[in-house]
C-alpha cells in the first residue's frame, strides 16, 4: 500500500466498505509510515467533529449564531 492508496482507503474506511485484508494492509502501512499516522489522526478528528455536528446540531450551534458567524467571516474577508 502506498500513501496515496492509504488516503483513498480512508474514505471507504469511513463508509465501512473495506475488507479485513484491506484493513490489515492499512495497519501495516501505518506501522511504517509516520506521515500517514499523522494524517489519519487529523482525519479521525475531522470525522468525529462531523459526526458530532450531524448527530446534535442544535446542541452545538445555538439557533442564530451560524448566519451571524458567516456574515462576520465574509465581512472580514472583504476587508482584506
Ligand atoms: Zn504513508
Amino acid at each position: 500500500m502506498t500513501c496515496h492508496e492509504l488516503i483513498e482507503f480512508l474514505d471507504r474506511y469511513v463508509e465501512e466498505t473495506v475488507s479485513e485484508e484491506e484493513r490489515r494492509e492499512f495497519d501495516r502501512h501505518l506501522a511504517v509510515c509516520p506521515a500517514c499516522v499523522a494524517y489519519v489522526d487529523g482525519y479521525r478528528a475531522t470525522i468525529e467533529l462531523t459526526r458530532t455536528a450531524l448527530a446534535a446540531p442544535d446542541d452545538l450551534v445555538p439557533g442564530t449564531v451560524p448566519e451571524e458567524l458567516v456574515a462576520a467571516v465574509l465581512a472580514a474577508r472583504r476587508k482584506r
